[in-house]
């Protein structure tokens, strides 16, 4: 479903959120395995840092490369980003129906079901959909939509940046995030 924000600032956004409606209602279907690869969490280093460093654990233990990847000529692998790690296709946060890293949950996390496109929210599947949402909650959850968008297209600039510079020849896997390349 989409939805054109024209003026977009937080109010309004916090009107058509309200207008849709959503409450969690801890189903736990968006953190668990799904259809196809539906359940990815896209996180920046930025995020994975948070999450390293709120509940002490080592980037290895958080993420790994996006599943998707080009080859190049000459045997390189190239992966653009990270995902949260998953455990038979579930998040491996998702514990005991609760997220084991909720304090410092990565952006989509935060702002599921919905995400900006530019000036366009856009609405996921959910069975939290229609559901009453108070306008403080609102205005929350507008102002994080408002800083994924920003984060997102903060994070695809320094990706594209890093793109225009020559990658490194020879065999091997790249990583390019918004901190450069990285050979793992
Ligand atoms: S980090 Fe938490 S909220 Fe996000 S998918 Fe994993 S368990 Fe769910």
């Amino acid at each position: 479903m989409r939805k054109d924000i024209s003026a977009m600032d937080e109010e309004t956004l916090a009107v058509r959120l309200q207008e849709i409606g959503f409450a969690c209602t801890r189903c736990g279907e968006c953190c668990r395995a799904g259809p196809g690869d539906n359940n990815l969490v896209m996180v920046s280093p930025v995020e994975i840092q948070q999450i390293s460093t709120h509940y002490d654990l080592r980037q290895e233990e958080i993420a790994e490369p996006y599943p998707e990847h080009v080859e190049l000529p000459g045997g390189i692998v190239v992966t653009l980003g990270w995902v949260l790690q998953r455990t038979c296709g579930d998040c491996r946060f998702y514990r005991e129906g609760a997220c084991q890293v909720y304090a410092a949950r990565p952006w989509i996390c935060r702002t599921y079901p919905f995400m900006l496109d530019g000036n366009e929210l856009l609405t996921s599947p959910c069975r939290g959909i229609g559901e009453v949402i108070t306008k403080e909650d609102a205005l929350v959850l507008a102002r994080d939509l408002l800083l994924r968008r920003d984060a997102e297209q903060e994070e695809e600039e320094k990706i594209r940046q890093a793109l225009s510079r020559s990658l490194p020849g020879g065999e091997g896997r790249l990583i390019v995030d918004s901190e450069g390349v990285k050979m793992v």
